[in-house]
This record gives structure tokens, sequence and C-alpha cells, in this order.
């Protein structure tokens, strides 16, 4: 049976960046991957074109996830500057997009795989496909037997990267958090988190294939505010998507009855209630003989002016200089705070990423060992850490790759 001072479990981001950084120590690395090729959920990120990272500050970044400050440790290490100095040092070039969104210039994921797919070669990371690994045992006080369909395999020491549940299709099944649980650790039950809501109301229906490119969203329950974001929506046969609604769904993660909760959607977040008033005022009058619908859809897509019309209780042929002031008020709040119920979230297999995974209190942020089985490191989405869109899961999972693979040998 083989030995190897370090195996890798996962060729996703993490996984690659942690077998680089222990074979570039010197380390031989084994790299175990249970699919064809790396890094497949890594091909479908940010539409095929893969957001590597964002540009903002420290701060920003630990506000961005759920868990935050057991990164602060890993970006110390690694940050978002280290990440574009890998790749542009490499001759691999960058871009950023929407002032702080970072893509490769060649707008291609595939691109980024097969640069890291050289970067292994580079290294001499020994890299072995469709393996799935079965099982993993501690075999005396220092060494791991990890089971995989071809053979079992001796380790010193292991990095388990085997991503979340989100997208299995990619190979990201859950794996690791059975074998974490199996060597001691406890998992928070993964959820879906970053994925669209389901709305109750069948009309909604209506709207599907309407996109807006700045609306703002409220998530409601009772009169209290779980969260609010604002950006692009897209509305789809479930219900509603889009990043805004992407990271809007986080806080509904959280929430225990999802059915009790109402999404508000302000159709033109950039006039308040007060110059909206006033828009229609000045609108209705200088357009009297139109409908009031007519001149909503100027604002909104017709569908939407429909359903506001219709929602206000204003008849459907009424001219705008006979709609009434609390007509009016009707039409401004409805533009402003449109009222949908929620049903849920999509689940987790179409979730862009999970919640939950390996308690973040049984690792050492530093190194990213297990507090409880030495000799076990642990990277990216398998921990209990998500954030919100924009680059800021790959940077994690690279940024917790590259903590374990240092500290692997040390
Ligand atoms: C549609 C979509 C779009 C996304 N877009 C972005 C984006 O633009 N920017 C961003 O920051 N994030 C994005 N994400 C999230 C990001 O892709 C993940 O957070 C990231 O890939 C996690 O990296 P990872 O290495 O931890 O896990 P993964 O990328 O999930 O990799 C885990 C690997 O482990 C392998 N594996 C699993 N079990 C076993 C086993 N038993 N034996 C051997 N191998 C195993 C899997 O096959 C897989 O290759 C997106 C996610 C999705 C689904």
């Amino acid at each position: 049976m083989k030995k190897y001072p370090v195996v890798v479990i996962g060729s996703g981001p993490a996984g690659i960046m942690a077998a680089l950084q222990a074979a570039g120590r010197g380390i031989q690395t084994l790299l175990l991957e249970k699919n064809s090729y790396i890094g497949n959920k890594l091909l479908i990120t940010g539409g095929g074109r893969c957001n590597l990272t964002n540009n903002r500050d420290l701060p920003d970044f630990i506000a961005s996830y759920h868990n935050g400050d057991f990164l602060r440790n890993a970006f110390d290490q690694f940050f978002n500057r280290d990440l574009i100095a890998f790749f542009e040092e490499n001759g691999f070039k960058l871009v950023v997009e929407q002032e702080h969104l970072i893509f490769p210039a060649s707008q291609s994921a595939q691109d980024v795989a097969n640069f890291l797919l050289a970067q292994l070669k580079e290294k001499k990371v020994e890299t072995r496909f469709q393996s799935p690994v079965l099982d993993i045992q501690k075999t005396g006080s220092c060494l791991f037997e990890i089971t995989t369909v071809t053979g079992p395999i001796i380790a010193e020491k292991i990095i388990l990267a085997t991503g979340g549940k989100s997208y299995p299709q990619t190979g990201s099944t859950g794996d690791g958090y059975g074998l974490a649980e199996k060597l001691g650790h406890t998992v928070a039950k993964p959820r879906p988190a970053l994925c669209g809501i389901v709305l109750q109301e069948a009309w909604h229906k209506k709207w599907q294939g309407i996109s807006l490119e700045r609306a703002g969203l409220k998530l409601m329950l009772g009169n209290k505010r779980l969260g609010s974001e604002s950006g692009e929506i897209i509305f789809t046969h479930f219900g509603i998507s889009g990043p805004a609604v992407l990271n809007l769904s986080r806080f509904l993660t959280e929430t225990e009855d999802k059915r009790l909760t109402r999404l508000l959607i302000n159709f033109i977040p950039e006039l308040n209630e007060s110059t909206l008033q006033l828009r229609l005022r000045d609108e209705f009058s200088r357009h009297g003989r139109m409908t009031a619908r007519k001149i909503l859809s100027t604002l909104v897509p017709a569908r939407i002016a429909e359903q506001i019309v219709l929602c206000a209780g204003v008849p459907e042929d009424k001219t705008a200089s006979n709609i009434t002031g609390r007509e009016r008020q009707a039409l401004v709040v409805l533009f402003n705070s449109f009222p949908l119920a929620v049903d849920g979230l999509l689940p987790i297999e179409d979730a862009m990423v999970t919640r939950g995974g390996v308690n973040t209190k049984e690792l050492n942020p530093q190194t990213m060992e297990s507090r409880i089985a030495p000799g076990l490191y642990f990277a990216g989405e398998i921990i209990d850490v998500d954030g919100k869109t924009g680059g800021f899961n790959l940077q994690a999972a690279f940024s917790t790759g590259f903590a374990a693979g240092a500290h692997v040998w040390r």
C-alpha cells in the first residue's frame, strides 16, 4: 500500500490551492478527485466566466460571509491581492468589472481550470482522477487509511476539500460531511444559500421573463425586516431570482417559517415616496386622457404596470384625469413596496452555495487543522462559511486552501 505525506481530497479551487501550496514546499502530494477533470463546479462559476474574487477591502469581505470572522487568519495569509498576483504573475490576465468584480480577461472559466491544471503539473502534484474517496480511518496515532474505488492509500496528513452539497452533478455531493463526522467532527446541517426564492402567488408567472436592472428588495417577517438588498432581479417560472435575490435568500436560509415571510419590491428605488407622488401627479395631469396603466408602463414593464393598477383597485379603463388622490397614493405604495408572499427557497441542489458544514470552532483558523483529529485539515465550502455573490466564495476557497496547504507540513 503506497504511503503519501499529504493527500488532498477534492480538486475544486480549495483542494487545488492546498495541493499547490503543499507541493510548492517540496512535499510529495497526491490529489484525489472523483471526476475525470479538475474543478467541475469551477467551470460553471459566474455563468461560465468565473468571478474569481472581489477587490473590496477586508472589512467588506468579513461582513459578506456567514461566519466571516473565521476567515480573518486565512485572509491575512492569502487575500484578494495575493490571488490576483498568483494569476497575473504567472501570465494569466484578469479584468475588473462593475468596479469590484474580478474575472479572467478571456471571460472563460475553462481557461482558469486549464491554468490551474498547468500549475498542478508544474508543481508536480500527482493528480488521480476517477478516484472517489469512500472512507477514511485513523490508523495508529498519526496515519490515515483512505479507501478509494481504486484501492487503499496511506496518508500522514489529509486535506479534505470535497466542497458543499449544491449542484451535485458537478461532483460536490456532500461526501466530506460524512467523512468528517466519522472522524469526530460536528457538521451543521447543509441548507441552500444563494438561491432563487419560490413565490406563493400563481399570478407571478405573468411576470416570468421580466428582468429589472435595479430594484429594491426587503424581506419581512410581520413588521420585522429580515434583510434588504438592491440590484438586478429576474422573474422566473418558480418565482424570483437574480443577484439581489440570491443575496437576500441568505436571510431566508436562517428563517424557520419561510411561508410567513413577504418580499417587498421597490420598482424604482431611486425615487422616494414623496418624489414618486409628485412624479405621478405631474404625469397624470399632463396625460389626463391616457389610462393610468399606460402612463405607468413608461416607468415599469407593461405587465408589472397592469398588476399594480389591478392591485390598487383602479379600473382598467379609468383615465388619469379621473384618478383620485387615494388611488394615486395606493399606486405609489405598490410601486415602492409591492408585496409578494414567499413559499420558500429552491432546493439545495439548485443553490449556488451551501450554508452549514464542518463547525468552524473545531478548526484552527490559522492552519485549518482539526482540533479533534490532528493531521486532518479542511479547506473550502465543506467548512461552515458561505458568502454573498461577487467572488467571495471562490476567494474563501482559495484562501482556506492556501492556509491548509501552507501549514500541513510545518
Ligand atoms: C452555478 C454556480 C456559480 C457560481 N459562481 C461563482 C462565482 O462566480 N464566484 C464565486 O466566488 N463563487 C461562485 N460559486 C461558488 C463556488 O463555485 C464554490 O463556493 C467553490 O467552488 C467551492 O470550492 P471548493 O473547492 O470548496 O469545492 P468544489 O468546487 O465543490 O470542489 C469539490 C471537489 O471535490 C470533489 N469530491 C467530492 N467528493 C469527493 C470524494 N468523495 N472523493 C473525491 N473527490 C470528491 C468534487 O468532485 C469536486 O471536484 C458558484 C457556484 C455555482 C453552483
